[in-house]
């Protein structure tokens, strides 16, 4: 079992930002409105993630520790899928190569409880103190598996990929507040915006991407047979040499999806050098049944049933709104 959670492990953790994307969606699935992160030394001594969401009970989080006891499968069908996760193996997998502790509090809880897993050995609930939400903590991630250890990067390195997820993150998800330090300086401070997508995207929109951006940025807004694409999209002079600025989020998930980005690097071919990436934040809607989101355990890819059609969409909508700006 220990050994079989180990294997998992590697497949949803790979590294310190991957750990942390799995947090952060539970505490997004839990409905936090805040969410505060500290990552020590690129997260490999600690990752710490405290929400506001609803909580577990002891029994609860004795059960989320589990493996494949996730809370959230309502029906067995894979592909209609509300909730971020659905496989229940983030915290098993975590709880296996870590240290793991969970102090949690429901608004009904009398008291917190805080649950242990420290390399597979999983302790007993105790009462602890907490005001509502959850509070996960990850200590010396892959001490139980020093091969993993070994292919962790710098600090500095697993620091910039961890940011990137969470400015993911908070692109798709402007109504929450996130905030991540190092211990020492806070890194993001982004404070949760109005409940209006376009307005609130636009102000999160320009917290992450700079104020020159969101001023200039062109909506986009484009329907084609129950597909919907909104968003904003930069001006060609605005691009970067990486797309480490292209948000893209499907059913209000983050992607890197190559097909999407295949997509925006067709519509600017005629503007851009090759080596050029736009600035853009696209957010593409579409039935569940035409998506299938659960490729790879970390979720960052899609598989579209009509490709053509979404790439068309995306192609056209740029294209539209570069020529509308004279392009
Ligand atoms: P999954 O998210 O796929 O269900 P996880 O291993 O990530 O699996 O989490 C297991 C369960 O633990 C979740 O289904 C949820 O019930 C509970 N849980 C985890 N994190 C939180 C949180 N921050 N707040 C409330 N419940 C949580
Ligand atoms: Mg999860």
């Amino acid at each position: 079992e220990n050994l079989i959670n180990r294997i998992a492990a590697g497949e949803v953790v790979e590294r310190p930002a991957s750990a942390l994307k799995e947090l952060v969606e539970n505490s997004l699935d839990a409905g936090a409105r805040q969410i505060d992160m500290v990552l020590r030394d690129g997260g490999r001594t600690l990752i710490a993630v405290s929400d506001d969401g609803r909580g577990m009970t002891a029994e609860e989080m004795s059960l989320a520790v589990e493996r494949h006891a996730t809370s959230k499968l309502s029906d067995d069908s894979l592909t209609d899928i509300h909730t971020l996760g659905f496989r229940g193996e983030a915290l098993p997998s975590i709880g296996a190569v870590a240290r793991l502790s969970i102090t949690s509090r429901t608004a009904a809880g009398e008291t917190a409880w805080a649950l242990r897993v420290d390399g597979g050995r999983k302790g007993a609930a105790r009462p602890a103190a907490l005001g509502r939400g959850t509070r996960v903590e990850v200590r010396d991630l892959f001490f139980a598996t020093p091969a993993r250890l070994k292919f962790l990067k710098t600090a500095r390195t697993e620091l910039s990929h961890a940011q990137d997820i969470v400015n993911r993150l908070a692109m798709a998800h402007p109504e929450v507040g996130f905030s991540l330090s190092d211990g020492t300086r806070t890194l993001i401070k982004l404070p949760p915006v109005g409940d209006d997508p376009w307005t609130g995207r636009l102000e999160r929109l320009g917290a992450i991407m700079g104020r020159d951006f969101a001023t200039n940025a062109l909506p986009i807004d484009a329907r084609r047979e129950g597909l919907r694409l909104t968003g904003y999209a930069g001006l060609p002079t605005l691009n970067r040499g990486n797309a480490q600025h292209q948000f893209l989020v499907v059913n209000g998930r983050p992607v890197r999806d190559k097909l999407l980005f295949g997509a925006v690097r067709g519509a600017y071919r005629d503007f851009l050098a090759h080596d050029r990436y736009p600035l853009l934040s696209l957010f593409l809607d579409l039935p569940p049944e035409m998506v299938d989101v659960n490729v790879h355990p970390a979720k960052t890819e899609v598989r579209f049933r009509d490709a053509g059609l979404v790439r068309g969409l995306i192609v056209s909508a740029l294209k539209h709104a570069l020529a509308e700006a004279g392009h």
